[in-house]
């Protein structure tokens, strides 16, 4: 029933090409919440809440908060939200993420969102993790255009590519935490306090 109904969120959100983290990135989401005990999370860009929910739906006393500031994407989240009874784990918030402070600590950070943020979703919510806690950031391989820029001739997306690449950098320099960088799905960072 439930599975029914996640399936049918993904497939939606597939044909009207919402970019919804890949299955294997997903996945590997899940395990990394069951190792880790992880309880909440804070989330940056719901678009329709696939993500969420699937991160919700792993235990019954997880939390996620999650940041969308897209009107009509934040209302179809609420809206599949609604329909799968998840209102009480999550709490989805509609807004421009650069722009709110969420009170409380966390133990998973997934930034999910405009790419040529990352580093500055990453600087404003590291404070919102706890000290054992880890950010994990999608879509770094970016469709393969991180890697072979000359895939294509949009200045646009070979910007955006740049923008990963030197996110990258960035990360790997920062000295408070740990990054792996996986090729798993679409590439995810996962950086951890050291
Ligand atoms: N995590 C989702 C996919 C998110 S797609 C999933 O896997 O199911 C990225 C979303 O981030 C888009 O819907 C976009 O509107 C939103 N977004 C981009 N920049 C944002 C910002 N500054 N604050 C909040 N949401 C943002
Ligand atoms: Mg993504």
């Amino acid at each position: 029933m439930t599975n029914d109904i996640v399936n049918k969120i993904k497939l939606n959100a597939l044909e009207n090409k919402i970019p919804i983290i890949k299955d294997e990135g997903i996945s590997f989401i899940i395990s990394y919440i069951k190792q880790n005990n992880v309880k909440n999370i804070l989330e940056i860009g719901s678009a329709v809440g696939y993500s969420a929910i699937e991160m919700a739906l792993v235990d019954t006393d997880i939390k996620v908060v999650t940041i969308e500031k897209d009107e009509e994407r934040y209302k179809e989240a609420l809206n599949n939200i609604k329909n799968i009874s998840l209102e009480e784990q999550i709490d989805l918030i509609y807004a421009d993420a650069l722009d709110v402070d969420i009170p409380g600590k966390f133990d998973l950070i997934f930034i999910d969102a405009a790419k040529a943020q990352y580093k500055k979703f990453f600087i404003k919510y590291s404070s919102n993790l706890k000290k054992s806690g880890v950010i994990i950031t999608d879509n770094l391989k970016f469709h393969g255009f991180v890697e072979n820029p000359e895939l294509t001739n949009n200045r646009n997306t070979r910007q955006l590519a740049r923008k990963i690449r030197e996110f990258v950098c960035w990360l790997k320099e920062q000295e408070l935490y740990e990054t792996t960088i996986l090729d798993i799905g679409d590439g995810l960072a996962v950086s951890k306090r050291k």
